[in-house]
């Protein structure tokens, strides 16, 4: 498969190149130059095959030919070596659990099967790949434990001091190995302005190979097509209408479930649920799109004010206002709305939703309103054990912390504090 910049101005390139870039160089995010949809029996058929023959189906187009079918069938088996179950609160609500990975958010599928990816593009190759990248939590988290001993290459993660939960600062900078954290003094905003400005330093880019490891990188974006799948396998005979309610932030996960769709899969609308970082929400409402600095919230991984995968939806609606809003609705939610929502999902249905989760649940009840009839995925993106204060502050009950949680927590952490620009560049130029 061949990927062009959606910026238009940069060449074609491969799977692999498009995996080593991150980036096309007219600073354009890359999108899959065709999308051929699945047979009518792949769908029919789902619940008769495994999650890695689903995932395989699903992903074999975009990655092929640099990536052999035997190679990405164990590249599939490793990265979904995890449950992914749905729990239903009521017949017209269930929530699909993506955090039973290593780090307990929905980016360790993109982050281990973009690791593998690379892994496999350096086996016979001497040169060593810098991912860089900014954080505001979970990516880095994700990215740490996915590229843990992949052999050249080397990970350095920015992530904002005091700004991110303690088990994830503990994910993030005390694995060692190819794996540095950088604790910047600063807000996420900043973290990213300062890895931006790597990718286009060329005293940096010319002495070695930068790429960017969140929901940009084709290889960390596209691999999330499956959860919708695996939801719609274990759903589709009870339910008609399924409708899904993505917790968004940078639109990632929200743009690969239209991926999802595009290749057939019958999803009948999306909701993209906001905290009061809203630019999509706005858009949707007024067909302007303004894009504002992000504000701290207790989903503090949808604290994005500019989502940069946004320019992706609207290269699948070919820019068409209308038909985006055909397929996708979006609502906004406060703090206090969403921790309300965790109460409300703990009382009424014993169920622990984490802060994001329960943003994905309050879109789905704004959705039925109007359409009682449908059935509503919310996306549980991340163990409430990982938002611990908030949690148990709300539904006021301890919670019992996951084997995954208790392997870090004990860990020292090991970071470099900066906090100029000219910091990360003496680092990663010594
Ligand atoms: C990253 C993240 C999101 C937002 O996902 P996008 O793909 O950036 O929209 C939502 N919830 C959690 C827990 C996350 O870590």
């Amino acid at each position: 498969m061949k990927y062009y910049s959606l910026n238009k101005k940069a060449a074609k390139v491969s799977f692999k190149d498009a995996v080593i870039k991150g980036l096309a160089p007219d600073k354009g995010l890359y999108f899959p130059e065709r999308i051929t949809p699945l047979p009518k029996t792949f769908f029919k058929n789902i619940n008769t095959l495994s999650n890695v023959e689903i995932a395989f189906e699903a992903i074999k187009q975009f990655v092929s030919p640099e990536i052999p079918e035997e190679v990405l069938k164990t590249i599939l088996e490793e990265t979904l070596s995890f449950d992914f179950p749905i729990v239903t609160l009521n017949k017209n609500i269930s929530t699909l659990e993506l955090f039973h990975g290593p780090t307990m958010a929905f980016k360790d599928v993109g982050a281990r099967f973009m690791a593998r990816c690379l892994g496999y593009f350096n086996q016979n190759n001497t040169n060593e790949v810098t991912v860089l990248v900014a954080t505001s939590g979970d990516t880095g988290a994700a990215v740490a434990n996915g590229f843990l001993g992949v052999k050249d290459v080397n990970v350095v993660i920015l992530y904002p001091s005091k700004k991110v939960s303690d088990i994830q600062e503990k994910q993030i900078s005390s694995l060692g190995q190819n794996i540095s954290a950088l604790e910047v003094e600063g807000t996420f905003d900043d973290c990213q302005a300062m890895v931006k400005t790597a990718f286009l330093d060329q005293t940096i880019t010319s002495k070695m190979q930068l790429t960017s490891a969140n929901s940009i990188n084709v290889a960390r974006w596209l691999p999330q097509m499956f959860y919708f799948m695996f939801a719609y396998k274990a759903l589709k005979s009870t339910y008609k209408d399924i409708i899904f309610s993505v917790p968004s932030g940078n639109f990632g996960n929200v743009c690969a479930g239209m991926m999802a769709q595009q290749l057939g899969l019958p999803i009948h609308h999306f909701v993209a649920s906001n905290n009061q970082n809203n630019t999509v929400t706005k858009y949707l409402k007024t067909a302007l799109y303004t894009p504002k600095p992000s504000v701290q919230t207790i989903s503090n991984a949808m604290d994005v004010g500019d989502p940069s995968n946004f320019i992706r939806i609207q290269e699948i609606y070919k820019n068409k206002f209308e038909t985006l809003k055909n397929n996708m609705s979006s609502f906004s939610f406060s703090n206090d709305q969403t921790r309300a929502a965790m109460l409300e999902i703990y009382t009424k249905y014993n169920y622990v939703a984490d802060p994001h989760g329960a943003v994905g649940y309050l879109g789905a009840k704004a959705y039925l309103e109007k359409n009682p009839d449908s059935h509503c995925v919310f996306l549980e993106t991340a163990h409430p054990t990982k938002f611990l204060d908030v949690v148990e502050h709300v539904i006021k009950t301890k919670q019992a912390l996951p084997s995954q949680i208790q392997a870090v927590i004990g860990n020292t952490k090991v970071a470099t504090k900066i906090s100029k620009y000219e910091d990360l560049k003496k680092y990663l130029l010594a």
